[in-house]
């Protein structure tokens, strides 16, 4: 199996402080990768990278087998879509608009709308369940339903790559199971690489492939999730106590935090 997406020896800096620290990695054609880890390890330094809108000052990010540099700016676009984790909801254009700007990567020069246009944005607004709000503002909807947008928006792109930053933080129970189906459909049915930053770890042990544990601009660990998911991993990386034993729904590992009442009786 080739990849999609190969990250080699990346480091970055802000200003001085060093941020990612010789990150190598490489993420299969069509599986589903999560990136976890503490606040502040670089998890969104590092996916401003992938996506082609940070710059690193050493190192290389392959995209489909070609150096990143090489890519023009739709081009880029067509390949590798981004979701980012605070988008601007300030703007006053409707649903259908917002979903729409995800075909500018494949518009002529003027920019005008195709046939084919509108029966793939009716497709991407059906698969994310938002047909019903095309006419709404973007502002006036609830977070749940904003980030549906953005991702119709992304699979408007028809890209090969989607990267999502923390798409579930701040939905409910219900809303998160549907991104990550969303993300695991996406996968199976149209062979799209899906990468992912998430805080939920059990949500990562039940959809991902493949994890990379990130603390301090550092690999901790990446690999199967029960490679990745074993106690003294995750309790060094971020240094709390935490059961892991195995999930009731599956043959996965389940990561339960240990409030500081309950610890000596552990
Ligand atoms: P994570 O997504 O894992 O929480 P980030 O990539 O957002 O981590 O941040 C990694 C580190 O870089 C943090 O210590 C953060 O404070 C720092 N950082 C992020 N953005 C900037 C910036 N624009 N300027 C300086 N430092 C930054």
């Amino acid at each position: 199996m080739s990849s999609a997406l190969v990250v080699h020896n990346v480091s970055y800096a802000y200003g001085m402080t060093p941020i990612l620290k010789n990150i190598s990695f490489s993420v299969q054609k069509g599986s589903f990768y999560i990136i976890i880890g503490p606040n502040g390890s670089g998890k969104t330094t590092l996916m401003r990278i992938m996506a082609g809108s940070g710059k690193f000052q050493k190192g290389r990010v392959e995209i489909m087998g070609r150096h990143g540099r090489q890519y023009s700016r739709p081009e880029l676009a067509r390949t590798i879509a981004f979701v980012p984790q605070n988008i601007s909801d300030d703007f006053s254009f409707t649903v259908r608009e917002v979903v729409l700007m995800g075909r500018s990567p494949h518009q002529g020069v003027l920019g005008l709308e195709r046939k084919e246009d509108g029966k793939i944005l009716k497709q991407a607004m059906a698969f994310t369940g938002v047909e019903h709000l095309a006419h709404r503002k973007i502002d006036q909807l609830s977070g749940g339903e904003r980030q549906r947008v953005f991702i119709a928006r992304a699979i408007c792109q028809e890209p090969r790559i989607i990267l999502l930053d923390e798409p579930t933080a701040a939905l409910d129970l219900a809303h998160q199971v549907r991104i990550m189906d969303l993300m695991e459909q996406l996968k199976n049915e149209k062979g799209v690489t899906v990468i992912m930053v998430s805080h939920d770890i059990n949500l990562a042990a039940m959809y991902g492939d493949c994890l990379l544990l990130l603390k301090e601009g550092r690999i901790v660990s990446q690999g199967r999730t029960d490679e990745v998911l074993t106690f003294e991993t995750l309790e060094n990386a971020y240094g709390c106590l935490l059961l892991v034993d195995e999930s009731p729904l599956g043959d996965f590992p389940r990561v339960t935090p240990v409030p500081r009442k309950l610890k000596l009786e552990i």
